[in-house]
């Protein structure tokens, strides 16, 4: 028998498979901004299936490097795409990334928006050739205002 509840959700269960996954970093400092985006720009509710890891869609550039990445991200995304019947993947890097700091593979110091640009585009054009049917956007999401108090996202 199962044990008694300790909380219950007053969000209701939607059975319904959504059509948007959205791959971003783990980072809970962006999270509100990337919910509130996928809400009024991407036009998705926040129903839309959720694929974190630290450095976002990093794993999808090691495929020579470090292909047990790789393959641990790929094929989990195959798997979802396939269950869930997934038409569109939007892949969202941040601003002061610690795991694109931390992994820095690259004897000079290259600047790591350019860098995390140039891996969505990478991954992007992958992903298009993997999944042929699917839409797919890129999106970089950094802060903004006087003294970067607020969030705004870029089209990559
Ligand atoms: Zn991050």
């Amino acid at each position: 028998m199962a044990p008694a509840p300790i909380y219950e959700s007053g969000v209701p269960w939607n059975p319904e498979r959504p059509d948007t996954v959205i791959i971003s970093c783990v980072d809970g400092r962006w999270r509100s901004q990337i919910q509130d985006f996928t809400l009024n720009y991407l036009k998705t509710d926040l129903h839309a299936d959720f694929l974190a890891v630290p450095g976002g869609i990093e794993p999808l550039t090691l495929f020579d490097l470090v292909p047990k990445d790789f393959n641990f991200f790929r094929r989990r995304l195959e798997g979802l795409i396939e269950a869930h019947g997934t038409k569109r993947i939007v892949a969202i890097a941040h601003q002061d990334c610690a795991w694109y700091k931390q992994h820095t593979r690259f004897p000079f110091k290259l600047d790591l928006r350019e860098r995390q640009v140039a891996d969505l585009k990478r991954v992007a054009s992958r992903l298009h050739e993997a999944f042929p049917d699917l839409a797919i956007e890129t999106y970089f999401a950094r802060l903004a205002g006087k003294a970067d108090e607020r969030v705004v996202f870029e089209l990559v």
